[in-house]
């Protein structure tokens, strides 16, 4: 029996990228549609070329993350063309062929294998730096099917993306074993939504009566600041919001052997450039955000 076409067919469409990433996580809602997509903003600012495909086909996000929704993908006789929010940042998803965005995909892993292969081979990225691929969430039919058709071109590893809390790393370790079962390496883990991050200013402040009705103090409260203590008023405040007394991201990574690649907050700012579809790098706002995943990506 001689190699397989398919596999074949995505080695020789896939020759012309040099570094493949694959964005993982345990469960749905932790941020890697958000981490995949800021790093592909960010990867591209660096002037490198860039393709970022979201295989998440029943919740595509990626379209809306870079402000590309409604867009459609065209065909020329070199294949499928990526949508294009840079010369050199690429986009492809599902999300670009339902004809409604509220329409449910629901179909069995055959069919969503056969369209995983689909983008693999008939994609015209042309010459790439980097091919980002956000994954669904878990470890599905999709993450077999997708690590099988990478391997025929070589894969440079896969980045998991977290919350700290327990429920979350229970899911990530079965991540970090599929990795290690499949034979791809693990470029590292991401703790994200690692507490709330704001600078004090942009809070509310609330007074709760007895009857538990809130009062907004806010403008009382910065004004008192502003007579008695100014140079408080560029705090920024943090609180953690999910529970990281078990150690977090970074204790399970000791314990597992796999390198910790930082933590990103909780940042209302890379909440809003994401649902406007934008990068948080050339946004001065995510000044909480931006620095962490800066320094992550460094870590690559
Ligand atoms: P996933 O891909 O893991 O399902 P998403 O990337 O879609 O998760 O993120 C879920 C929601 O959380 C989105 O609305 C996103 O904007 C928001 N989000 C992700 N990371 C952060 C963060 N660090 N700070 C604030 N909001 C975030």
């Amino acid at each position: 029996k001689g190699p397989d076409p398919d596999l074949v067919a995505i080695a020789e469409r896939l020759a012309t990228v040099k570094h493949k990433i694959l964005v993982l996580s345990g469960k749905g809602g932790v941020g890697k549609s958000t981490f995949s997509a800021q790093i592909s903003y960010a990867l591209a600012a660096m002037d490198f070329q860039v393709g970022l495909l979201d295989i998440d086909i029943c919740g595509p996000s990626i379209p809306k993350m870079l402000g590309l929704e409604g867009q459609d993908i065209h065909q020329s006789n070199l294949g499928w063309s990526p949508v294009y929010v840079e010369s050199n940042l690429g986009v492809m998803s599902i999300g670009f062929m339902l004809p409604d965005p509220d329409d449910a995909v629901i179909w069995r892993g055959p069919r969503k294998n056969g369209l995983i292969k689909q983008f693999l081979k008939d994609v015209y990225w042309g010459e790439l730096d980097f091919l980002v691929v956000d994954a669904p969430p878990g470890t599905s039919d999709e993450h077999i099917s997708i690590v099988q058709f990478l391997q025929a071109t070589g894969i440079d590893g896969a980045i998991i993306v977290t919350t700290p809390q327990q429920v979350s790393l229970i899911d990530v370790r079965k991540e970090v074993s599929f990795c290690k079962k499949v034979g791809v390496p693990i470029l590292g883990v991401v703790e994200n939504m690692s507490g709330l991050c704001q600078p004090l200013t942009d809070f509310r402040f609330m007074k709760m009566s007895e009857t538990g009705e809130h009062t907004d103090v806010t403008e009382a409260f910065i004004e008192f600041l502003k007579t008695k203590a100014p140079e408080r008023l560029d705090l920024i405040a943090f609180t953690e919001i999910f529970d990281s007394s078990g150690g977090g991201a970074a204790k399970m990574c000791r314990e597992m052997n796999v390198p910790f690649l930082g933590k990103v907050p909780m940042d209302p700012q890379l909440c809003k450039a994401s649902e406007e579809g934008r990068s948080c790098f050339t946004d001065q706002k995510c000044g909480v955000s931006a620095p962490a995943l800066r320094s992550i990506i460094e870590k690559l």
